[in-house]
């Protein structure tokens, strides 16, 4: 059914990239993902394949060696690694997110520096906003980093990063003065390759998690670790709330993206399912309860598929406001939910077992309920808006 649709976004080029990403991830990535899943994180060398394959930094402009797109180009990505289960290459933290804050705040120096390398999958970057502490309440994070002299001094603890294993480059949302609250955050770029040895940067372990196994998750620990304060984003201090927000429509649209995919890949495989298996001496679709909730799933399907296409032509004007990436977080997010959880039903017992691409799903769904701002925060943004 999704097959006739296409997106008015899509042009000939983006289709074949489309149809280059999926083979790409079926010959290179798809192999290896149950490895990944098991061993909780992506081979190193994966970012490097995935670099030379241009798979990362598409929308970065190319005198940054990014692939000079734009966010259609991210969609696509996002997408086709959604179609082929591919859920722990954390991409969408690395050349969605953080690549977008170098190149929006940073100076020509600090583009140049990192930029090409996180094209090449030479640098994995992660973005450490969340602590022990808090999460939703951004504004109240406690790790700090106090000018002295040429560096910042960094204290506190992260937790939660996405890549935060395998990051060699990690965006820290940190207090340059905390008397100033949430007026008084920057964001400081830590390359841990040189903070590794001074003895107060450290990693914690690998986090155990219900879903998404192959993604790295950890916690990081600052104990008066010097930064250049060449590394602060932007030329002043003071400004990393207001850069978060102008960014964060664009994180969120990533994950409802992968949210759309994910519902559309469930039907479809649900759809094959349900017309070979057979019970009762009828197949598993010839049932009138099957064929009325796959009909009202498909029909919320193609709700998601038309407003997350509406939201990602505007995010490529630059016109997507926060509101609406809001709404398009929580409701498609809420719906990949209910709707794996539905499918994996018609697999009945098969569904829980792991060798059936549905239970992966369903582990991997819950989470997007939570991260990028929980679905209760992006309720309470819209509800300021109302
Ligand atoms: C797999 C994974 C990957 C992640 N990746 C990253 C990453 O790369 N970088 C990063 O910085 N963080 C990351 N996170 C953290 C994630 O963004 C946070 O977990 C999330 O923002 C929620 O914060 P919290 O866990 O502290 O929950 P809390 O803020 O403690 O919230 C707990 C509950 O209370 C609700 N709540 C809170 N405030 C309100 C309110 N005002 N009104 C109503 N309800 C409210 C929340 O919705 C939630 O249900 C990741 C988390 C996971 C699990």
């Amino acid at each position: 059914m999704f097959e006739s649709y296409k997106s008015p976004w899509m042009d000939e080029e983006l289709q074949i990239m489309r149809d280059s990403v999926a083979r790409f991830l079926q010959k290179e990535f798809v192999p290896l993902s149950a490895k990944w899943d098991k061993q909780g994180f992506v081979d190193r060398e994966a970012w490097l394949v995935a670099g030379k394959a241009g798979l990362l930094c598409a929308s970065i402009p190319a005198e940054y060696g990014g692939g000079g797109g734009n966010f259609k180009h991210e969609m696509v990505l996002v997408e086709e690694f959604s179609y082929a289960n591919v859920t722990g290459f954390g991409n969408g933290v690395h050349s969605g997110i953080v690549a977008h804050y170098i190149n929006s705040y940073g100076s020509q120096e600090q583009k140049k520096k990192w930029l090409p390398k996180m094209a090449s999958g030479e640098i994995v970057s992660a973005i450490a906003m969340t602590e022990p502490g808090t999460g939703s309440d951004l504004q109240a994070v406690a790790t700090t980093a106090i000018r002295q002299g040429e560096h910042y001094v960094l204290n506190g603890q992260k937790t939660f990063l996405t890549n935060g294993i395998t990051a060699n480059l990690i965006c820290v949302v940190a207090k340059t003065d905390p008397a100033e609250g949430g007026k008084g955050i920057s964001l400081i770029m830590v390359e841990t390759e040189t903070v590794e040895d001074d003895g107060g940067f450290a990693r914690g372990r690998n986090l155990e998690k219900l879903g998404m196994k192959a993604q790295d998750t950890a916690e990081i620990f600052f104990d008066d670790v010097h930064v250049p304060v060449e590394n602060l984003l932007g030329s002043t201090e003071g400004r990393g709330f207001v850069q978060l927000m102008e960014q964060l429509p664009q994180e969120r649209l990533i994950i409802a993206a992968g949210a759309c995919a994910a519902i559309e890949k469930a039907l479809k495989i649900t759809s094959e399912y349900v017309k070979e298996r057979k019970a009762f001496g009828k197949r598993i679709i010839d049932f009138q309860n099957t064929q009325f909730k796959l009909a009202e799933r498909y029909t919320e399907a193609k709700l998601a598929r038309v407003f997350i296409d509406d939201c990602a032509m505007k995010l490529a004007e630059g016109k997507l406001d926060g509101t609406t990436a809001a709404m398009a977080k929580w409701w498609t997010t809420q719906k990949q939910c209910e709707i794996v959880d539905e499918c994996l039903q018609f697999f009945g017992g098969y569904g829980y077992m792991m060798e059936y691409p549905i239970a992966k799903m369903y582990a991997d769904s819950r989470i997007q309920k939570i991260y990028g701002g929980s679905n209760e925060i992006m309720k309470l943004l819209i509800a300021r808006d109302i």
